[in-house]
């Protein structure tokens, strides 16, 4: 078994809404569960012991997870396990993946993107002050608490921790994971700390600010010879009406050389935070 402190009998503890699928994952199924004792709403994701590679994996993902305690992180609560599935009891979030809202709309304008990327960059620094790497940054990997709140009054979770490892003391990560989209080029290399969240970070505000990710081609080798090369632009037309300190912390976030690159922390102080802009009046 995975892990004798599991606890068992999940039918017996929670309902699970079977047809309230929430969303797939590789080897899960997210549905809406309530405990029956309290009445909480949940997230359960149901892994297939089958389908798990390596159950050291798991294993990863649920320490890393259950150790985290932030309002930008989604919380797990429990974890159980049958003989053929392992269940992670999670906060339940109703409003979908950042993912398909930036695919709704072209830009979220600097107001949206910055009440976004305040709780990004929040949630970031907060797995790096414990030492972890997310290594899987994505607007897939960022869920909408509310439902139907717009953009810049809701609050975001990360999830999935299937990718994040603890950073080695006086080391550093070598194995190449990630997306192709926001793989920061330190990975390509084979040598990189959790300086590689930050640059994710930044693909994420580009992407938010004019709807396309700064590399981009049809094939992923065509985007990682383009990461490779740090080259990106922020010249085109949707740019023009974007401040300049949006520009200086994307600049400061896709900076090539990790060792000089922003960290979350210091992003979050970052002058593109300091004003609260007025709607459509231009920042400079
Ligand atoms: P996998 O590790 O298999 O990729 P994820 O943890 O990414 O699984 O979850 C798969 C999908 O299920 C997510 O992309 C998301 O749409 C949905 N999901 C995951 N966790 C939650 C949650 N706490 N609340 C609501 N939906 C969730
Ligand atoms: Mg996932």
């Amino acid at each position: 078994d995975m892990n004798d402190g599991y606890e068992q009998n999940i039918e017996e503890r929670f309902d699970l809404d079977e047809k309230a699928k929430l969303g797939d994952g590789a080897f899960s199924v997210v549905t809406r569960a309530t405990n029956r004792a309290t009445g909480a709403v949940r997230a359960m994701k149901s892994v297939l012991k089958s389908r798990v590679q390596k159950v050291e994996a798991l294993k990863n993902e649920i320490d890393l997870a259950r150790d985290m305690d932030h309002p930008n992180i989604v919380r797990l609560y429990g974890i159980y396990e049958d003989p053929r599935h392992v269940y992670l009891v999670m906060e339940l979030c109703e409003g979908g993946e950042l993912f398909d809202r930036l695919s709704e709309v072209y830009s979220l304008g600097e107001k949206g993107a910055r009440a976004c990327m305040r709780q990004v960059f929040a949630s970031v620094a907060y797995c790096h002050s414990k030492g972890i790497v997310h290594r899987d940054l994505k607007p897939e990997n960022y869920l909408l608490y509310d439902k139907d709140k717009p953009l810049d009054q809701t609050l975001l979770k990360l999830i999935d921790f299937g990718l994040a490892k603890p950073l080695p003391e006086a080391g550093c990560l070598r194995t190449r994971v990630g997306t192709a989209y926001y793989v920061a080029p330190e990975v390509l290399a084979q040598a990189y700390t959790e300086a590689a969240d930050v640059w994710s970070s930044g693909v994420i505000m580009y992407i938010m600010l004019c709807g396309a990710p700064p590399f981009n081609a049809d094939k992923d080798s065509d985007i990682l010879r383009l990461v490779k090369k740090g080259q990106y632009s922020m010249e085109s037309g949707v740019w023009r009406t974007v401040s300049t300190t949006a520009k200086s912390l994307i600049k400061a976030c896709l900076e090539m050389d990790h060792k000089k690159r922003i960290t979350a922390q210091d992003a979050l102080s970052h002058e593109w935070f300091h004003r609260d802009e007025v709607d459509g009046a231009p920042l400079d």
